[in-house]
């Protein structure tokens, strides 16, 4: 059977976001859900299909692999837990599945009551580069706004010398059981929000979040070759995670800006050079621009417009390695302006001397049949 795209199964775009993602597998798990559909071959490979495309999908790298290579660049059976063989998930309860939708939900731990920490937010950062830097490599100073650890109370959001007690409510577990219907379904508990904790006497400097709104300076290193598209992950400079849990990871998503000169495609790169009608038929040297320079590109005579010479190894090192690109330059020939009555009166003797044959056009003849046939079909 042919395995359908990851963003189909979950129904959301390629282009869906992290929180998307999680509401629409949420949807699928609790819709295609074994307990809920007890019997039913179908749902479980839904159920089964749903959770193999969030697990792909939601690790930023993994993602990044499938949307390159599909299905080929990931491969599922890493994913561990489900077991392949027999696919009984008659084992699976409702808090196992939302321990996988709530990936950043890390359980209580060892010790502190039962205390819930979060890990923090991953960050997005859109860098603008030149071609230039994109293609040799630079160090950025980036500023991000973020949340980073609170220094006065370690993380707890309890004043200094005191401690965040156990919530009383969920009794430290964050969650609470509720009756619905045939379901008892987990909600968060609404007392402390999920934390397991009650701060009564809040820290000044966060005011109880245990973490502080900050502007962080980095310095990020980025690959030579890179291209619009990539992203460069900075593990743990993401938010500072809740109660001191761990901190999200930071994406810098780069975007190449247009060049005046050149244009790329993958490593390759195109650029177009005006020559004189007289270099196109007499043919000559021309200096044309590479990223590291001039070079010399020889026109041969005869040349017409639009051919494409290729300088080798002249483009782009991918940031993936493979071999170098080319440069590719695409010769266009000017039509003269502004000329003189005499230089004028030059061309016309020239065209003069070329009347009578086509020899001195080669599209011409091909050209004529064209239109002759074209003009034959037309009265048919
Ligand atoms: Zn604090
Ligand atoms: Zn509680």
């Amino acid at each position: 059977m042919a395995k359908k795209d990851y963003y189909e199964v979950l129904g959301v775009s390629r282009n869906a976001s992290d929180t998307e993602l999680k509401k629409a597998y949420r949807r699928a798990a609790q819709k295609y859900h074994p307990d809920r559909n007890p019997d039913d071959a179908e749902a479980e490979e839904m159920f089964k299909a749903c959770k193999e495309a969030y697990e792909v999908l939601s690790d930023a790298r993994k993602r990044a692999a499938y949307d390159q290579f599909g299905h080929a660049g990931v491969d599922p059976s890493m994913g561990g837990g489900g077991g392949p063989g027999a696919g009984g998930f008659g084992g699976a309860s409702f808090s196992d599945i939302f321990g996988d939708v709530f990936g950043d939900i890390f359980g209580g731990g060892g010790g502190r009551g039962g205390q819930r920490v979060y890990r923090g937010a991953d960050l997005r950062y859109n860098l603008e580069l030149t071609l230039e830097e994109a293609v040799r490599g630079t160090t950025v100073k980036i500023r991000v706004p973020t949340y980073v650890s609170c220094k006065s109370c370690g993380g707890t959001g309890a004043k200094k010398g005191t401690r965040p007690t156990t919530c009383t409510t969920c009794g430290g577990h964050g969650q609470v059981r509720m009756q619905q219907g045939f379901f008892s379904v987990q909600q968060t508990c609404p007392r402390c929000n999920g934390t397991g904790t009650i701060v009564s006497d809040p820290c000044t400097e966060c005011h109880g979040e245990g973490r502080i709104r900050e502007q962080k300076t980095l310095s990020v290193k980025v690959p030579a070759g890179v291209d619009t598209g990539d992203r460069i992950r900075l593990a743990n400079e993401g938010e500072a995670g809740e109660n001191g849990g761990p901190p999200g990871d930071l994406y810098v998503q780069i975007h190449v800006k247009e060049h005046p000169i050149f244009k790329r495609e993958d490593s390759h790169l195109y650029c177009e050079v005006p020559i004189s009608f007289t270099t196109a038929a007499l043919g000559g040297e021309l200096e044309v621009p590479t990223l590291d320079g001039r070079v010399m590109l020889k026109i041969p005579p005869e040349t017409q417009t639009g051919k494409l010479f290729r300088m080798r190894g002249k483009g782009i090192k991918p940031v993936r390695g493979g071999p170098v690109g080319d440069l590719l330059c695409r010769v266009v020939v000017e039509t003269p302006v502004h000329l003189s009555s005499r230089q004028k009166e030059l061309l016309r003797e020239l065209d003069a001397t070329m009347q009578g044959n086509g020899r001195h056009s080669p599209q011409h003849h091909s050209w004529l049949d064209g239109v002759k046939k074209f003009f034959e079909n037309m009265k048919l």
